[in-house]
Parts: C-alpha cells; structure tokens; sequence
C-alpha cells in the first residue's frame, strides 16, 4: 500500500500587514499538520515590515516555501486606481495576476489547493479553474462585513428600498445597519466562486450571522462559511527593538496599562494627535500608545517627540510610554499589566483582544472597522461611542476620550 501524499496548500495574501499575518498563521497550523505549505507574495511589498516579517518567519519555518510574484514593471498608475498605497498594491497584485498561473502550474509536488483573500479572488479564481485547483478564500474581516459584501450586490439591485438617504439597511442575522457603517462600495460576486470561506472567528463571537449565512438566510449561492479562529499566533524570537517597552511593561502594576493602537496602516493627523494628548493627560491613566503618523513605514521619518508637546511629554514621563514603529502586539495584549485595549478594531485585532481577554473601546477609522466594532460590541468584549464620527479629516475631541476611557475602565 502506498501512503498518501500529503497535500500542497498555496496561501496567497494581498497587501498589508492585516493581511499576511493571519495568512502565516494559516500557513504555520497547516505546516504543523504536515502539510506541504508554500506562500505566494507580490514583491516588492508595500512597507519594510511585511518585507521584514516574512524574512523572519521563513528563516524560523524552513519547512514553508516561498514563491514570489514579481509585479509586472509596465504597470501604469491608471486615473481610476486607488490612492491608498495598500489598496493600490491589491490592485498591481492583480494587474500582475498572469505570472500566477506559471508559478502554480509549474509547482512540484502540484497544488492541491489555493487559499486566497478576498480582493485577489475574483482574477486568481480562472486561474486557479483552468488548473482545476480548488480555491477557498481566507477572510480577513468579520461575518458581519461578509454578510455585507455577500448582500450589497442584493440591495443595491433593489434601488427602491437601498437609496443613500435611508438611515438603515437590514442583512439577515445582522442586527439593522447605519448607512454610515457601509465603506466605499466593492461590490464582487465571485464570493460564490469559492468552495469555502475561511474565517479568523469562532462560532459563538458571531452564531446568528453565520447561521444566517450558512442557511442561505442572506444569498442562496454562498459556499460554507467555516469559523477557523481565532488563528493560531506563531512565535518569532524577540528583536532587541522591543527591549525598550517589555521593560516599561514589566514596571507597570496589573491591568493598570490602556493599549491604544489603530493598526499598521492607519495614520492619524497632528490634530487629533494633539487632542489624544490632552485626553489621555486628563484621566491620569497610565498608557502604551502605538503612534503611526503615515500609513506606510517608509514614509515615516521623524521621530515621535516631533509630533507631541513638550508639556505633555514632562507631564507624563512616568505614565505613558509612545513608541513609533513596530511592535509586537499579541506579546502586549497578553502582557499582565495591560487592562485595556483603544483600538480601531481592524478585525485581527478585535481576534487578537478575544483571545487574551482584554475589553476594547472601539474607535474605528475606516473600511470594515465599524461593523467590526459592532461585532466586538455585541459579544460583550467592549464599548463602542457611536458619535466618533470616522473619515480623515474628522477630530474627536480630547475631553470626548477621557470621557470614555474614564467610562469604560
Ligand atoms: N500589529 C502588530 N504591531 C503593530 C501594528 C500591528 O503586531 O505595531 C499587528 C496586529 O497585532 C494585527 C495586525 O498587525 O495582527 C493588524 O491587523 P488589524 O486587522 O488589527 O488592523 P489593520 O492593520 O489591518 O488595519
Ligand atoms: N478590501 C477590498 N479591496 C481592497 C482592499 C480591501 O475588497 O483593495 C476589503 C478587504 O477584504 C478588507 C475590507 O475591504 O477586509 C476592509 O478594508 P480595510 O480598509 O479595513 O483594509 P485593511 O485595513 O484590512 O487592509
């Protein structure tokens, strides 16, 4: 008897760190259960630390393969392509998508299997047909935000009852939703293409919406939304950047410490740097605030103190700690002297504040972050102060935030 192989699993993310981190720990679980793992990047990447990241993680899992997917050199910045920088690499990925097919076919032993995200899925799903390889879509964000992308193309065909002025719109297994939770729109069908759809999610953060989605409560054609999270961490060895804050942390009284931190992408402006300042001096909490002044790492050049006050540093010398670059964010969560979590509740994050037990105050930015927000709300995890309005050029007010940090401790 001969004994059966065991299958080749490709795992190709998009662009950003909320998006290759939940693919590696994908890739981490499924290498552990020997399978053969090999990862698809586009390069060059966006920032310095995806190229960072996946540097490090291949050297300490020499078992996981690399492919990288050169991004075709003629690609041409159309009118219609997105600006934001992360957004638009989703976009070259896929303008690029037919060097795919050479790198998959090609491949000894052959795919078994692709698993993708969801802005790459509808160009890699042909591909991955005339390879006759089975494609399943590793989601990134929460139920709820696939319920909405599954259900949009349904209301907005029904332009009656889905106009810009309604207050409200209603999924099934959603609670009703603001219009202003909904993102700029990225209507795609090709959701149904999928065999599966993996969710970084267990089944009791999400039941109703996913039993709605599973009966297909909210469109018939939806292949089996399966709750895999929330995914397994991986470990990498320390660098000695982190030196500086284990050791503040290790300083701090238990759950004494608010996390505050948006995510690897989201920049927040000098005015509401400045009333973040104030808030957090008025409640006298100590903190660990994670500030990011551009999306991308490469832009950022100066140092935090730049962007802060001067008063508001001496004030609080012995209470707050800033740091501006990468950190190691489920290290902190899990660390004992953390008692809370400000965050703008990109979806690993919400995942990565379930699993250590930690309660958000949800301030959501952009994209999926409200309904996630919602989402976090509903299971109990934390609050959400609705009348932070989201968007660049909005600034929620310092007394606004000692406010709820105050309330929600
Ligand atoms: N993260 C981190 N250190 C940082 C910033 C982010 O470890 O300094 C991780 C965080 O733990 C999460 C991911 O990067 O796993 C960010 O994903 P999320 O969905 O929370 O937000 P996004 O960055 O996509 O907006
Ligand atoms: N998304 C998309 N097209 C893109 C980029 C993102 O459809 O080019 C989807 C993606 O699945 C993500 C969601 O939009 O989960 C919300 O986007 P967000 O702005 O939160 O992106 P993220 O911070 O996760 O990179």
């Amino acid at each position: 008897m001969t004994t059966p192989q065991p299958p080749h699993i490709a795992l190709f993310p998009g662009a950003g760190m909320g998006h290759l981190m939940p693919f590696l720990r994908l890739a981490a679980m499924l290498a552990k259960q020997d399978s053969i793992v090999t990862v698809i990047t586009g390069q060059p990447t966006v920032s310095i630390t995806e190229s960072d990241h996946i540097s490090s993680f291949l050297h300490h899992n020499p078992k996981i393969n690399h492919l990288e997917l050169q991004l075709a050199p003629s690609f041409q910045q159309a009118d219609s392509a997105p600006v934001d920088p992360f957004f638009l690499q989703m976009h070259h990925i896929n303008q690029s998508i037919f060097l795919l097919h050479p790198l998959l076919s090609s491949s000894s032993p052959p795919f078994s299997a692709i698993f993708v995200d969801f802005p790459l899925v509808a160009k890699v799903a042909p591909i991955a047909k005339t390879l006759d390889l089975p494609i399943y879509i590793l989601s990134t964000t929460s139920v709820a935000f696939v319920s909405l992308m599954a259900y949009l193309p349904v209301l907005t065909s029904n332009p009656a009852e889905f106009n810009k002025n309604s207050a409200e719109i209603k999924i099934p297994g959603l609670p009703p939703m603001a219009m202003s939770s909904i993102p700029p729109v990225f209507l795609d069908s090709t959701l149904s293409e999928a065999k599966g759809i993996l969710m970084n999610t267990f089944e009791w953060f999400q039941a109703s919406t996913l039993a709605a989605l599973n009966k297909a409560k909210v469109i018939k054609s939806l292949p089996p939304v399966l709750p895999m999270g929330p995914l397994e961490p991986y470990h990498l060895p320390h660098d000695d950047d982190g030196d500086q804050y284990r050791s503040w942390l290790e300083n701090q009284p238990a759950l004494s410490v608010v996390y505050i931190s948006f995510g690897n992408r989201t920049a927040m402006s000098r005015d509401q740097i400045k009333e973040l300042e104030k808030g957090l001096e008025n409640t006298g909490w100590r903190f660990f605030w994670v500030l990011k002044t551009s999306k991308v790492d490469k832009d950022e050049q100066e140092d935090a103190k730049h962007f802060l006050n001067h008063s508001f540093l001496e004030k609080i010398k012995d209470k707050g700690l800033i740091i501006k670059g990468w950190v190691d964010q489920l290290e902190i969560l899990r660390h004992p002297a953390i008692g809370g979590f400000l965050s703008h509740c990109g979806w690993n994050s919400v995942m990565e504040a379930a699993l250590e037990g930690v309660p958000i105050l949800a301030w959501p930015q952009h994209g999926d972050q409200r309904l996630n927000a919602q989402v976090m709300e509903d299971a109990g995890l934390g609050l959400w102060e609705r009348n932070w309005d989201w968007g660049p050029n909005v600034i929620v007010k310092g007394e606004e935030i000692e406010k709820k940090i105050v309330e929600s401790s």
